[in-house]
């Protein structure tokens, strides 16, 4: 395959107004509009530089004879769910958890998806190799806006859920929105759902006073000790575009993306009586586990939650995620969605009647590790096929080769994937315990030790 130039898993990431400067983003949104030739929903996130990066993508969609539609500050999984409903294609400018000093351009198609590596490449070939069209001045585009998409966004998401058993538990919960996109959604939302709702950093605030906008562990103490404080029954944490959500116990424990991953998918799968679950090749076993266990089907795809998007759509699946947290409701939106996640996880709450600690005490557990060595990116692909030659021509092992190789034994399994952005691999290992886990990855270590030169 062609090498992409600019692209990344979901679209550019950049510097602002280093490398992401206005000129750069209004070449390549004019690359992308001659492409669409349509109507483009655009919007972003709280960052300093989102509405200057805002107004470059619109001079670039206009003049190449697209129409653009402001959606304003709001969360990428609106963006999407705009586009996939009204209109041909979509921008939304967000560097998600990254640093303040970051932002970027995610590029979806006409349905609300992470757009396609050939649809990309020839955005890229536009920007370096060609010219972006650009129409006589009768054909330049028009703005228009959509005021009450936000309001939309919220309905929808209530209608998926039991709002009338949700409201009468009045659950108290604290939410942290690390100043991003989610400030204009999730409290709302909570709000709508009769939760008796604290705010953390829920003012918008590109500069990111309260909290960085990753929502990891050491950047949620805030939010961990008011769940503590005020005896809540559960704290929801979003990153800087609001389509993750993380959570945390009733006791202030951190929970795992992987462990809301299994929890609604068992609720999904339980109210559905079954369905196709589509995950990655890096997602735990709890995932196989619990679709065994309630009639799911599991399809796994290379990593990318892109990836994970498509095959639900072509596969007509009913839930899907990666581990991270990052969980897909395709009957909604064709990517991650914070607020549905938020909505499920108050509904299992309620419906399931027990606290959050206990339901994910319920779940499946397997040991981690998570290791990596260098490589140089030349040797890559050689290392993989050695790897994967060695395992077949000396064990009984399963192999799996969807992204990077994967080893499947009796008690657990080992991934070894090649970055695309760093010259190293990446080894993941699963066990039952964590010894064995250990063990795995240093095993993966080893593998690509003895073929790399
Ligand atoms: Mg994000």
């Amino acid at each position: 395959m062609v090498e992409k130039r600019l692209f990344g898993t979901f679209g550019v990431r950049r510097t602002a107004n280093d490398v992401l400067t206005p000129e750069f983003a209004s070449r390549l949104a004019a690359s992308y509009g001659s492409i669409v030739q349509g109507t483009v929903a655009i919007g972003g996130d709280t960052r300093t530089s989102t509405p200057m990066l805002k107004q470059a993508i619109t001079a670039g969609l206009l003049s190449s004879g697209c129409d653009v539609v402001d959606l304003g500050i709001l969360p990428t999984p609106a963006i999407q769910y705009a586009v996939r409903n009204y209109y041909d294609g979509g921008i939304i400018v967000t560097a998600s958890h990254n640093p303040p000093k970051y932002n970027g351009l995610k590029f979806v198609d006409e349905f609300g998806i992470g757009t396609p590596d050939d649809m990309e490449l020839e955005v890229e070939r536009l920007y370096f190799d060609d010219e972006p069209t650009r129409v006589s001045w009768d054909k330049i585009g028009q703005i228009f806006t959509n005021e009450s998409l936000i309001d939309e966004y919220i309905d929808e998401t209530l209608k998926r859920v039991d709002v009338e058993a949700i409201k009468a538990r009045k659950l108290k919960v604290v939410v942290d929105c690390g100043s991003g996109a989610g400030s204009f959604t999730a409290p709302y939302i909570l709000k709508k759902l009769g939760c008796e709702v604290t705010t953390l950093n829920c003012q918008a605030d590109g500069f990111f006073p309260g909290r960085d906008p990753e929502p990891i562990e050491p950047n949620l103490q805030d939010l961990i000790n008011t769940v503590k404080d005020l005896g809540a029954d559960i704290g929801l944490a979003h990153d800087g575009d609001a389509d993750r959500t993380i959570c945390i116990d009733e006791k202030g424990n951190f929970v795992l993306g992987d462990k809301t991953f299994a929890l609604v998918e068992r609720q999904m799968l339980k109210e559905n009586g079954g369905g196709i679950i589509v995950t990655t090749v890096a997602t735990s076993q709890a995932i196989y586990d619990i679709a065994e266990e309630y009639n799911g089907e599991v399809i796994a795809t290379a990593v990318g939650d892109l990836l994970v998007a498509r095959e639900l759509k072509e596969r007509d699946g009913l839930f899907g995620g990666e581990e991270n947290g990052g969980l897909i409701f395709p009957d909604f939106i064709y990517g991650r969605d914070a607020a549905m996640t938020v909505a499920k996880i108050l509904e299992t709450l309620v419906k399931e009647d027990k606290p959050l600690s206990e339901l994910i005490g319920e779940l499946p557990v397997y040991y981690q590790e998570k290791l990596k060595i260098e490589c140089p990116d030349d040797q890559k692909q050689e290392v993989m096929s050695n790897i994967a030659q060695e395992i077949k021509d000396t064990t009984d092992f399963k192999l799996d080769t969807t992204d990077g190789v994967k080893i499947l034994k009796d008690d657990g399994w080992v991934i070894i994937r090649p970055s695309g952005t760093e010259p190293i691999f990446r080894c993941f290992a699963e066990s039952d315990s964590q010894d064995k886990a250990n063990e795995m990855a240093n095993w993966g270590i080893s593998l690509v030790e003895k073929y790399r030169k």
